[in-house]
């Protein structure tokens, strides 16, 4: 349990969720007034949200983020409650009746469907889970992934999610044993056979939606070839003139890069990433329950109302035999008890980071929003900063005019004692952090993570003392 606030603060927030964009807002409130007391909460033990779940345990350089986070974490301003449920432990009324202001910035958790017929089909797996797998989240470690049989993936979208689980089922397992890798992850994927993914994009190679550092960085993995063939490959001329127009440097770039694959053709390494464009999968068909193939229509482009390439069905079909298939095409937000959602779009509706009651309606006072549950899945880590910093524009302006909550409480430790909620503070974490790394360093490892809720609460408390 964190400890109770020396002295109550005049200006008290509560942040729900502890990812970049809740450290984001946790810095830019600090900022503002060190005399503010910002409270983060997380269901889970442990900090850092997709730093810790998400970022690829190869992309070490993306995490060391948290550097940043736990300078904002050493500001006495600032607390952690880990292993607080909102909906569940806490209410919304509970951090009503305790803060003058709550911001949700709880992302995004789940995945989007593809709604196509054969989806349900054993060896369809969504990238989010394969990603919280690796990683060893607690929610998804009992996944099992069939990679011992298969040698023939499909992907499909071509964001830097879909490069990701590319990337990790490719590389060669030696490349993420020294990593954080969760301990089951790389157990399962020394015994894969997978030699093939099949990245199925259904825009352009000028519309690929991956980096170009992505795409190259899986280039120039010792075991992989990224194989375009010349139709795939082929920038259409409309593309070609958007491009010039108005696509991004970064476009370009990836554009380039798929046009020097066609010429490299099919290479000699072993396992190939075969980048495939213009398709799109309408069924997914199997035989005893299990996918065997993924059925795709092919698309021309053509250019919407603004001149913008949007992919149409030419009605060509083409069935693609395959062993697994994974849907790397986009997270999707989960609602939270008490927060009003939109369900179309998978996020807390608000106008500019301050919550409304439903969309298109009044704004509720006190509550905001931050992170990719305001602004739905995208952009990297840094975007998420700025999106914080506006949110917090908005709460300072809304202080400002005297529009806050009016809490009749000071301090939640209290009501956490007084429910029996073992809530984990930012030195219990501390202590476990520094706990898993000693376990990976036994083992040639970064970190060895712990991936339950009950392990890490176990820990946390024998690390007490
Ligand atoms: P994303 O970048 O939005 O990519 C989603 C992909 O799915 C796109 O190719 C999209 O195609 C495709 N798609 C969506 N609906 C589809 C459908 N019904 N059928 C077929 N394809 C469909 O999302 P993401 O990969 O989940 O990444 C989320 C955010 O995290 C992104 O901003 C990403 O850059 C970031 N991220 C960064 C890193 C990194 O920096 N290393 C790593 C992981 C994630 P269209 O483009 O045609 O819509």
């Amino acid at each position: 349990m964190p400890a109770p606030m020396s002295e109550p603060r005049s200006w008290r927030v509560a942040v729900v969720g502890s990812g970049p964009s809740a450290f984001y807002t946790a810095e830019a409130l600090l900022k503002a007034d060190p005399a503010v007391a910002v409270d983060l909460f997380d269901r889970l033990p442990v900090p850092f949200g997709l730093v810790r779940g998400g970022v690829a345990p190869d992309h070490q350089n993306i995490k060391g983020v948290v550097k940043v986070y736990n300078k904002i974490a050493a500001n006495p301003g600032f607390r952690f409650f880990g292993n607080v449920r909102i909906g569940r432990d806490l209410q919304v009324a509970d951090l009503a009746a305790h803060y003058h202001q709550i911001v949700y910035a709880f992302g995004c958790e789940s995945d989007t469907k593809l709604g196509v017929a054969g989806e349900e089909l054993a060896g369809v797996y969504a990238a989010t889970d394969f990603v919280g797998w690796y990683n060893g989240h607690p929610d998804h470690r009992q996944h099992r992934f069939d990679l011992q049989e298969a040698r023939s993936v499909a992907l499909v979208g071509n964001g830097n999610v879909a490069m990701d689980v590319a990337r990790v089922l490719l590389a060669s397992p030696d490349h993420l044993a020294p990593t954080d890798i969760a301990g089951h992850a790389l157990a399962t994927l020394r015994t894969s056979q997978v030699r093939e993914v099949i990245l199925l994009g259904r825009r352009g190679p000028a519309q690929a939606a991956f980096s170009p550092k992505e795409i190259e960085e899986i280039s120039e993995l010792p075991d992989v070839d990224v194989v375009v063939s010349a139709a795939d490959g082929h920038v259409d001329p409309l593309s070609k003139a958007w491009l010039e127009k108005e696509g991004a440097r970064s476009q370009q770039r990836n554009a380039e890069f798929l046009q020097a694959q066609v010429a490299l053709g099919e290479g000699q390494k072993p396992k190939k990433l075969r980048c495939r464009f213009l398709v799109g999968p309408t069924e997914l068909h199997g035989e005893s329950g299990r996918l065997r193939s993924v059925r795709v229509q092919h698309m021309e482009l053509v250019a919407d109302a603004d001149g913008t390439p949007r992919p149409k069905a030419t009605g060509k079909t083409e069935d693609i035999r395959v062993d697994l298939l994974f849907k790397a095409i986009g997270y999707r937000g989960v609602p939270c008890p008490g927060v009003p959602f939109d369900d179309k779009k998978g996020i807390v509706p608000n106008v500019d980071g301050r919550v409304v009651e439903k969309v298109g309606g009044a704004v509720r006072p006190g509550h905001y929003t931050a992170g990719w549950c305001k602004r739905g899945p995208t952009g990297l880590i840094g975007t998420n900063s700025l999106d914080a910093k506006a949110t917090v524009d908005a709460m300072k302006a809304d202080r400002a005019a005297g529009s806050m909550l009016a809490p009749t409480a000071t301090d939640v430790t209290t009501l956490l004692r007084a429910r029996g909620i073992d809530s984990v503070s930012w030195a219990d974490w501390q202590r476990l952090d520094a706990w898993e790394v000693a376990q990976g360093q036994k083992v040639g490892k970064l970190r060895e993570k712990l991936v339950s809720i009950d392990e890490m609460m176990q820990r946390i408390r024998a690390l007490r003392g």
